[in-house]
């Protein structure tokens, strides 16, 4: 519980960051551990309130409320509190798989669903839950957990994303063979090829995936499952096999001057930036380099903070990212209410740099863009925009139109499109007979089972563009599902 009077003597401290202005020099996290005396008063503020939301895990009106894995808040909170950490480790690893990723980039719905939160700041869930894990790794608490038997069980996992990890990792500690495929050069998913390094650094993103390989788990890479291996092949060798292939396919921008040169989608850019960055410090030249270029980003969501914080790392000339929408308001609406995520505006760390650096926050809102125009080489020379007002009718339903006189012109040498995924690639579902509906591969959200016996999906590639946290809460579930499947066939203990 903390103590019993915390809340009521101590503010709470935000996530640590470094200066906007120094961490855009490199491309090292900008987000830091508080010390271990801090996070004691952090954990000092929970309070006992009786019947905690935090770790509910729910979703209202589509946004989590509460911890979608259930993570044992209040009692990790305490053992903090009290200098406990590897017990606090312990409780820790009860539900979560990887803390190290959701401790630095989950949005943490368990705060806007805190009690503390109804009249105070929440308690600093996410800067604690970072720093158990980080503790233990660095203790030397977090070795190979190696099972003492094997079954005579296989079972396949395609996508090396956070879904697929969590698969692999539960049912390799239950003793089966677990191989994960993964058509990248590297594993992670998203985590390696999606998430900037300074949101987290791809060293985190290894450190895990050697030690799952330590513990039994098979990673094979530069194999994309429906090319270079057949799902007919792939399934006479396996006994259960589970589709955690994600949801990045992605929206396409269709307007005039779309196909110009400089026009990129955001995830081509993300991928290329990272990559090149890891294999060889950006010696190779293979990613886009916008230094000294204007740069404008479509799409007013986190993939689009994204281009920015990359952007302004490589020294662009400006940065603006447009959104179709109005900005969030500051204070948490009626519509809103606790425990729901409150959804309110936020300067997240890709605005506060360019803030700092160009003294504005570079997000334009109610923009439309109606033209891009290229130069006679063919190459993105200007973006030709248009504002609107969001309208709400009598019935609630939302819609947009142009304010005549506000269009404009802006200058552009690279466009990054971040327009949202539509979800699922389907010819690999095809291939398994698997059937897909809005994009999505369609399994049970309770047992994960797809319309092929043996065959489950589970994460993004199942539930649409989501988050880390819930991938992992997917991941965990199908495994549960895909161990009792393999228990009805009879699994021979080694
Ligand atoms: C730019 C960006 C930033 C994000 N930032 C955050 C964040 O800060 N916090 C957060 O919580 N979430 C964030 N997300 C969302 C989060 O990354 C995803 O929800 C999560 O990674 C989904 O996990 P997954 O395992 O379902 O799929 P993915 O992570 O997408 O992994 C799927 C994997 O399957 C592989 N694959 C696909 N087809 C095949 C095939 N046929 N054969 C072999 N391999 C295949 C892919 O190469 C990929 O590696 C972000 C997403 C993006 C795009
Ligand atoms: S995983 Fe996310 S929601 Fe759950 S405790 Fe950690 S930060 Fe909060």
């Amino acid at each position: 519980m903390g103590k019993p009077t915390g809340f009521m003597e101590y503010a709470k401290q935000k996530v640590k960051e470094k200066a906007p202005l120094e961490r855009v020099k490199n491309w090292g996290e900008y987000t830091e551990r508080l010390t271990d005396k801090d996070l004691q008063t952090q954990g000092a503020r929970c309070m006992d309130c009786g019947t905690p939301f935090c770790h509910m895990g729910i979703e209202i009106r589509g946004a989590a409320a509460g911890c979608p894995i259930n993570n044992y808040i209040p009692e990790w909170n305490d053992l903090v509190y009290h200098g406990k950490w590897e017990e606090a480790l312990e409780r820790l690893r009860m539900t979560n798989n990887f803390p190290e990723f959701t401790g630095r980039v989950c949005p943490a719905p368990c705060e806007g669903s805190c009690t503390l939160g109804i009249n105070e700041p929440s308690v600093a869930i996410k800067s604690i839950e970072r720093s158990i894990i980080d503790k233990g790794f660095e203790m030397g608490w977090v070795t190979p957990r190696i099972p003492e038997k094997r079954t005579n069980k296989r079972v396949a996992i395609i996508g090396s994303g956070p879904a697929g990890l969590a698969a692999a990792d539960e049912l390799n500690q239950l003793g089966h063979n677990v191989t994960v495929y993964e058509r990248a050069d590297r594993a992670g998913g998203l985590l390696m090829y999606g998430i900037p390094n300074m949101k987290l650094e791809k060293s985190i993103v290894e450190r895990r995936i050697q030690l799952l390989q330590e513990e039994g788990i098979q990673f094979v890479l530069n194999t994309e499952i429906g090319k270079d291996v057949t799902a007919d092949a792939l399934r006479k060798q396996y006994d259960a096999v589970i589709l955690c292939i994600g949801a990045t396919k992605a929206r396409e921008l269709h307007m005039d001057g779309a196909e110009s040169a400089g026009v990129v989608p955001a995830m081509t850019y993300l991928h290329d930036v990272t990559k090149s960055y890891l294999d060889s410090n950006f010696e190779d030249q293979k990613a886009i380099d916008v230094k000294g270029k204007n740069v404008i980003v479509i799409g007013g969501g986190d993939t689009g903070a994204d281009c920015v914080a990359t952007a302004l790392r490589q020294k662009c000339k400006t940065v603006h990212q447009f959104g179709k929408h109005p900005a969030l308001p500051t204070t948490r609406q009626q519509e809103q209410p606790w425990p729901a995520d409150p959804n309110v505006y936020k300067l997240d760390y890709a605005y506060a740099e360019a803030d700092a650096k160009f003294g504005g926050d570079p997000r334009e809102y109610c923009i439309q863009t109606k033209k891009i125009v290229a130069d006679d080489a063919g190459n993105v020379k200007q973006l030709h925009t248009i504002q609107m007002n969001k309208i709400v009718n009598d019935e609630g339903y939302a819609y947009f139109e142009e304010v005549p006189g506000t269009e404009k012109v802006w200058p552009v040498d690279y466009v990054f499109i971040a327009i949202g995924f539509q979800g699922a690639e389907s010819p690999l579902a095809q291939q398994f007979g698997v059937k897909m509906a809005n994009n999505r591969i369609q399994a049970s959200r309770f047992d994960y089972t797809t319309n092929v016996p043996g065959v489950y999906a589970a994460g993004d590639a199942r539930r649409g563009p989501s988050l880390i946290v819930w991938a992992i809460k997917e991941g965990r579930e199908v495994a549960v599902e895909v161990a009792n499947f393999l228990s009805k066939e009879h699994a021979i203990v080694q």
